[in-house]
Parts: structure tokens; C-alpha cells; sequence
């Protein structure tokens, strides 16, 4: 295992309703480490000399909304996937220097491998929402080979700003239907269904094959997993994505994995 940190953090504003702090804590208790993870409420003014601050005491954390690309800015380093997507997940420090990695995007493969294996490779993806999430979509497709997005989004100007940085592997869609048509996996990258049981889609004009990717989480799955599930298509919510990604984080900070089983359990109980 890799030197511990000082201290371990998750950075948001607001972070109250954070499951992190759960499933992190009862990582480092399975792995015998004996740090604990703590949900820092961070207002954005308030972010540069938090860093600071946590600099001088060899912290190492995750960030959330509103922050990923605050702290993207600020980061000495960045890995290759944390600069293809302008966002930091995840930070640590190597002589006091601070580096920023994304594992967001390690989060959206693993799902997207086990919703569709390695057709992924070749998939056509409609996507929905052109914000940060949607970013870390982009980055794990471009990786596949020959994958190709169809991104959608209600305001255009930031779909084809998002999709000008990932050229080739993405276009723009003036239309859902457009964006749907073809699909083999349909990805909500919006928050659509996160306090309520909106669907970012209607079930029925989801492409028959196609797998669904709601990247939104709430206990219980979402309302849209639910029912596309119900009519027939393999789906999945953000919880796996959102373990995925901590678990990953957790490898970056210690050298070694984390017990994901025990992570899970501790969602679930
Ligand atoms: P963001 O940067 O704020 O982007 C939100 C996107 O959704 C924008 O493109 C926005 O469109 C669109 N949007 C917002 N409200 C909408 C509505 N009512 N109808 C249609 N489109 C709408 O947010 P983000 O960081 O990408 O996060 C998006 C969602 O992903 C959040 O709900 C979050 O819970 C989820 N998420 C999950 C994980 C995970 O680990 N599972 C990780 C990250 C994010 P405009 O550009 O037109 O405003």
C-alpha cells in the first residue's frame, strides 16, 4: 500500500445528501485502514484556500458538484483523462504538488461493459445532456474504437461546444429522435429524474434493442430504469457507476482495491 494521506475528503456544495462518506468509510474499515472519509461543505469562494488548507495537511479526496472543474484548474497535474474531460473527480498530493484524476469515466465503462459487453466497442450511443457527466461519457466512448454519439441537448450551443472537443467520435442530434434512432445505448447524462419520476425519455420511443443508462441515482433506482427494465431492456442507474467510481478513487489513493461487496452492503443497509 502507498504512504496514507492525512486526511481524506469528499469537497461539494452541498454535500448532505452525499452517499460517498457510506460506502468509502466502510472501505477503508474492510481494508483496515484507519482513516475516515469526511464530506466537506465547500462554497465555491471558499474552495481555493480550503485547498490550501488541505495541501499543508497531505490530504487526498474526492470532488463533486459544483467543483470538478474549480479543482481541474487548480491541479499542478493532471492525468490524460481528467484533461480530456476539464473535470477532477478525484486528488491526492506528491510533494505537496496536487494532481487530479478522473474516475468518473471508469465508472461509466464498467457499466457500459456490463450492460453491453464488448459490442460497446461499436456501439451507436444516444446521449442526453451536454454538462460534466455527459463530458466523462464522451471520454470512455472515444476510447472504444469505433463508437459513435449522438448527443443531444435542449440548449445546442453547449452540445456543440462539449462535442467540439471530442470531434470524431461525436455529432450533434437537432432532434431526440435523431439522437435515439439506431441506438444500441441510451444514456440520461441529465438530472431528469432525480427528485421526481420524470423520464428523460419515453419508454416507447426507445429504440427496441438498446440498452438504458440513467446515470442518475436515487434509493430504489429510478423511476425510467424501472420501467425500461419493465418493457424489456437491460438498464441500469448511476449507483454502480457511483461505486465504480469511489472504488477507483480508493485504488488511486491506496495502490490497492478496495472490497466493493462491502461498499455495496454498505449502500444497501
Ligand atoms: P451539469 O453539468 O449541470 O449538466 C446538466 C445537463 O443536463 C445540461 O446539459 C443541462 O442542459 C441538462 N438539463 C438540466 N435540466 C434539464 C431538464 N429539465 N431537461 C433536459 N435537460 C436538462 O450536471 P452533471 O454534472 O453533468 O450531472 C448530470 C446528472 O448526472 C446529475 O443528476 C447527477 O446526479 C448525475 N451524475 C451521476 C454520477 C454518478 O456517479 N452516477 C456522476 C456525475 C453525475 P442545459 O445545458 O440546457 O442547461
Amino acid at each position: 500500500m502507498t504512504r496514507l494521506p492525512g486526511r481524506l475528503v469528499l469537497l461539494g456544495h452541498p454535500v448532505s445528501h452525499s452517499l460517498s462518506p457510506r460506502f468509502q468509510n466502510a472501505a477503508l474499515r474492510a481494508a483496515g485502514i484507519p482513516l475516515a472519509y469526511e464530506a466537506l461543505d465547500v462554497p465555491p469562494e471558499a474552495l481555493a484556500a480550503t485547498l490550501l488548507e488541505l495541501a499543508g495537511q497531505d490530504a487526498s479526496g474526492n470532488v463533486t458538484i459544483p467543483h470538478k472543474e474549480a479543482v481541474a484548474a487548480l491541479c499542478v497535474r493532471r492525468s490524460p483523462l481528467a484533461e480530456r474531460c476539464g473535470a477532477v473527480n478525484t486528488f491526492w498530493h506528491e510533494d505537496g504538488i496536487l494532481v487530479g484524476d478522473n474516475t468518473d469515466v471508469g465508472g461509466v465503462d464498467a457499466i457500459a461493459r456490463a450492460l453491453l459487453g464488448e459490442a460497446r466497442r461499436s456501439a451507436r450511443v444516444a446521449l442526453l445532456g451536454a454538462g460534466g457527466s455527459a463530458a466523462a461519457v464522451l471520454a470512455a466512448v472515444e476510447r472504444w474504437g469505433s463508437a459513435h454519439v449522438q448527443l443531444y441537448n435542449r440548449n445546442m450551443e453547449r452540445a456543440r461546444a462539449v462535442a467540439s472537443r471530442f470531434d470524431g467520435s461525436v455529432s450533434v442530434a437537432s432532434s431526440l429522435d435523431e439522437a435515439l434512432d439506431g441506438a444500441m445505448l441510451v444514456v440520461n447524462a441529465t438530472p431528469v429524474g432525480l427528485r421526481d419520476d420524470a423520464f428523460p425519455v419515453a419508454v416507447e420511443r426507445i429504440p427496441r434493442d438498446a440498452a438504458v443508462f440513467d446515470l442518475v441515482y436515487r434509493s430504489g433506482e429510478t423511476a425510467w430504469v424501472r420501467a425500461a427494465r419493465n418493457a424489456g431492456h437491460r438498464a441500469a442507474d448511476g449507483e454502480g457507476m457511483l461505486v465504480e467510481q469511489g472504488a477507483l478513487s480508493f485504488e488511486r489513493w491506496f495502490g490497492i482495491e478496495p472490497d466493493r461487496n462491502a461498499m455495496w452492503s454498505a449502500l444497501h443497509n
